[in-house]
């Protein structure tokens, strides 16, 4: 099926914005702004990318936490011009991650506060924004260095459960080149996870490519694997419409845990109990699962603080295996360098892995 009949716009979207691999940094020309819900909170959140200064980076802000948080905040800091956010492994080691005591709340690796069905980053006032990784996926697609994202809620909107409405909002916007180089984390050496249920690698190379594996016990998804190469459009061609997935099984679990609270068939694949696609209209790619599992990673990986120069190769990952694979990234000095060459695409996917997981055993089982 073609995946652009469903929704006009995304042509002219895949036409205006090819090649992402561009030696400048950018940003947004115009501010602009979206409404939704909270896909774990439900809660109703607008939500403005702004354009922001050169070196920015992604950067979230609460703007419903009152001022009167800043002097606790402040209180509480060693140093009240500058606060280091912790991290388990490498707090000191990895790119700098000095901010100031104020709301603003860096989207890094090291300002995850949680990985559970979505990930979470916090600032050291204890500022929240939930569910990062469908937006941060569309910033890394489209090529966005540097953007100020206000909500006035603890969550993004889900909006239709895929990355495809944020790239539609950064083509409405534009995108504005900036005077100063980009600059990449080029991954020097393999660095691997592997808890046997899962693995991970990031291994070097001079684009950015992801290759990943899922299993599930639903006939539904069964075993699904793919290579993808993110240049030239292939984020938005390939993965950016891939929406996020769960069990018509586990929706009562879940909302006793207070998560999907705003899930509905709006903006989330469903697997309903004799393993039917419960959506109208089916599904937008034939293995949506695993391009939206890729999507995450893409997100994800984005928490990096800059594009990399890496090939990850997964099987069964998720979002606290990609964040694991960065903290022990920047753990090692030896294992990166940051680059300032134009990224090539790769030539295709290598071997990773010599043998097979044993295990087949699904992970958990919503995306
Ligand atoms: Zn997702």
């Amino acid at each position: 099926m073609d995946p652009t009949r469903e929704q006009p716009w995304l042509v002219e979207s895949l036409k205006r914005i090819e090649d992402v691999s561009s030696k400048q940094q950018h940003t947004l020309k115009n501010a602009i702004n979206c409404s939704g819900v909270g896909l774990h909170s439900g809660a109703k959140v607008t939500m403005c990318l702004k354009p922001a200064a050169v070196d920015t980076g992604i950067v979230f802000h609460r703007t419903d936490i009152g001022r009167t948080d800043l002097v606790t905040a402040m209180a509480v800091s060693d140093d009240a011009a500058t606060t280091k956010i912790g991290a388990d492994i490498g707090a000191n080691i990895g790119p700098e991650i000095s901010l100031n005591s104020n709301h603003d709340i860096p989207a890094r690796w090291d300002t995850v506060s949680d990985t559970i069905m979505s990930t979470t980053v916090q600032n050291a006032a204890g500022d929240k924004v939930a569910t990062v990784e469908h937006l941060m996926a569309a910033l890394a697609g489209c090529g966005v260095d540097n953007v100020r994202v206000e909500l006035d809620g603890p969550e993004v909107p889900v909006m239709d459960g895929s990355s495809a409405p944020f790239v539609f909002l950064i083509e409405c916007a534009g995108l504005a080149p900036q005077q100063a180089r980009r600059r990449a984390i080029r991954v020097l050496r393999r660095v691997e996870i592997d808890d046997g249920c899962l693995r991970a690698a990031l291994l070097p190379s001079d684009g950015f490519t992801v290759s990943l594996e899922i299993v599930f016990d639903s006939p539904a998804i069964a075993r699904q694997s793919g290579f993808f190469d993110l240049h030239n459009g292939g984020f938005k061609r390939d993965i950016c419409r891939a929406r996020t997935f769960g069990f018509e099984n586990d929706v009562s679990r879940l909302k006793d845990l207070g998560l999907g609270q705003g899930g509905s068939l709006d903006n989330v694949v469903v697997v309903g109990r004799d393993d039917e696609i419960m959506n109208d209209g089916g599904l937008r790619y034939g293995d949506e699962f695993v391009r939206h599992k890729v999507l995450d990673c893409v997100g994800d990986l984005y928490l990096a603080g800059g594009p990399l120069l890496a090939h990850f190769a997964g099987e069964k990952t998720g979002h606290a295996s990609n964040n694991e694979l960065l903290r022990k990234l920047f753990s090692d000095p030896a294992n990166w360098e940051y680059c300032y060459d134009e990224a090539q695409p790769s030539p295709g996917p290598a071997r990773v892995w010599d043998q097979p997981m044993a295990s087949a055993t699904a992970i958990a089982r919503t995306a």
